[in-house]
């Protein structure tokens, strides 16, 4: 067990519980400094052409090639996962979104020109993306590198300055981060990294930042919510989920069963998009769970290049897994593989070490089917027909991601479309969060707004909508004197609203309002 020094955060390695030193804190009462440095490096950084603003971004890219295996290797130490999930699911990502950003930000950051209806004959339009300020990121310690890293690296080269509060429970990953930056030469100021617990981040978001993304639990999410109510601070949201994997009786049921384990069991199924409930077909249900139980004795449990499935990251979270499982076991669930609470090696001093578990004989109203567990547990129920698949599915208070797995593809694509969810795949599992072309975020609970996408960039900036009118007329149509106008008005919108159209009618009628307002007014007659 670490000893906690006052002011800073214990490191742990969750795997083994050995202490791996400690991370100073930020005090509440340093927030202020810290914002005030924040909006200095905003003044200059926002002025920065985009074109500059990417150099730096390149360097990071760079800089985290170059430190690929060390960057894993302290990912993996202080999360427990497995340096390959390291590399797959946190640093991949990342780099994915930083080529994403060199692709597009140019063009997605620049004016972009609208067109005008043509009731506003002769103006231009066009809408400016201006960066908001100083954006605060709150994040979470499942992915501690991607899930910080990809909201701060479109902040920032949109002109925006970030303060990062990482997790608590994963304070060196921040630290990793604060070093990339600083290695790749960013602006003084520009990225701050703050470090500290719950009642930081609250500090953080009472100071006023121009923006919040926050990253983690749906109880948080409403917490910070109310708190940027308050202020009229902007927020995206992404928040937990409870993904279902629907199975019908002509799916690849191979690959089906390969894509449970690992869409359920990777980083120890701590994933807000993990497969949670898994709804099969009943003819084909009995073949599913043998075939799911075989493969998932199959995987290997350790912390070696050869394993499968590292540790869990967070002793809270084992807590939670354990009330479901117990629970589940306690109401006639079945365990068909993995231990059963009781036997559960998982004390923070020697590693938290959880074996994947699957559940039969689980009823939906059960926690583990209706609670979001992250944890490696596979409960699997069967359904008889489309119409229950999706009910079951959408009974949820979550809508993160789901699945469909099928032969026909059309079938998938009806289904996906009836599912309450922000990402669905069909016959594949999770991947969208790495398509960066792809909105990502959550219905329901799992959250508010979307991040990635077109919109990825332009969601930390101001937008400023702007017509522009050469000057020459005296005035407009529709601006004073009414006199002689709402009978012309009322011809123009008939001619031109409805459904057959009368252009010469249009025309003549807007000839004369034209006339009308180049008239001089009453006091100059
Ligand atoms: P988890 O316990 O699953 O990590 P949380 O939602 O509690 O999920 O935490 C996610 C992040 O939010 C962490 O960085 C945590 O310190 C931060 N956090 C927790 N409570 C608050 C709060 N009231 N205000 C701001 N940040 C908070």
């Amino acid at each position: 067990m670490s000893t906690v020094l006052p002011n800073t955060l214990p490191v742990t390695n969750p795997a083994t519980g050995e202490n791996l030193g400690a991370v100073p804190v930020c005090p509440a009462d340093g927030v202020p400094a810290l914002y005030a440095r924040s909006r200095t490096a905003f003044a200059a950084w926002r002025t920065t052409p985009v074109a500059e603003r990417l150099k730096y971004l390149k360097r990071l890219r760079e800089t985290m090639v170059a430190e690929l295996d060390d960057i894993a290797g302290q990912v993996a130490e202080e999360t427990g996962k497995v340096a390959m999930e390291a590399m797959t699911t946190d640093i991949l990502p990342v780099l994915e979104a930083i080529r994403h950003i060199e692709r597009h930000a140019e063009k997605s950051l620049g004016a972009q020109k609208t067109t005008t209806p043509l009731l506003f004959i002769g103006k231009t339009s066009y809408v400016v993306y201006k960066p908001r300020g100083v954006v605060l990121v709150i994040a979470p310690w499942n992915f501690p590198l991607q899930l910080p890293m990809v909201p701060m690296l479109n902040a920032l080269i949109a002109g925006n300055t970030v303060v990062l509060k990482p997790s608590e429970v994963t304070p060196r990953v921040g630290v990793v981060i604060e070093r990339l930056f600083k290695a790749s030469g960013w602006p003084e100021g520009v990225v701050q990294v703050a470090h500290g617990g719950k009642d930081l981040g609250a500090a953080l978001v009472d100071a006023g930042p121009d923006y919040i993304f926050f990253t983690g639990s749906a109880r948080t999410g409403q917490i910070i919510q109310q708190a940027a109510a308050r202020q009229l601070i902007p927020t995206t949201l992404e928040l937990g989920g409870k993904d279902p994997m629907i199975v019908f009786n002509d799916a690849p049921l191979d690959r089906a069963v390969q894509a449970a384990i690992w869409g359920g069991l990777m980083n120890s199924g701590q994933v807000c998009m993990a497969v949670e409930r898994i709804y099969v077909e009943r003819s084909v249900y009995d073949r599913f769970v043998d075939k799911l139980c075989a493969e998932v004795r199959n995987l290997r449990q350790g912390t070696d290049a050869s394993s499968d499935i590292g540790s869990m990251t967070f002793p809270h979270q084992v807590d939670i897994v354990r009330r479901h499982v117990s629970a589940a076991l306690a109401e006639g669930a079945v365990l068909q593989t993995g231990r059963p609470p009781e036997e559960w090696r998982t004390a923070p001093e020697s590693g938290l070490w959880l074996e994947p578990m699957v559940l039969t004989n689980v009823r939906q109203d059960m926690a583990v089917v209706q609670e979001e567990t992250f944890g490696p547990v596979l409960p699997v129920i069967p359904f008889d027909t489309e119409e229950e698949a999706i009910a079951l599915a959408n009974d949820s208070e979550y809508g993160l991601s789901a699945s469909v797995w099928t032969a026909a593809v059309g079938r998938g694509r009806r289904v996906a479309s009836q599912l309450v969810s922000g990402n669905v795949l069909v016959n594949d599992v999770v991947i969208t969060i790495v398509n960066h072309d792809l909105p990502f975020g959550g219905e329901k609970s799992s959250g508010l707004g979307r991040y990635h996408g077109p919109d990825g960039m332009r969601m930390f900036c101001r937008q400023t909508a702007v017509m522009v009118d050469k000057g020459k007329r005296l005035r407009e149509v529709n601006w004073f004197p009414y006199a002689g106008k709402y009978g012309l008005f009322k011809t123009l919108l008939e001619s031109y609203y409805s459904s057959n159209r009368n252009w010469p009618k249009f025309l003549s009628t807007y000839l004369k309002l034209l006339r009308h307002a180049s008239k001089p007014s009453r006091e100059e007659k």
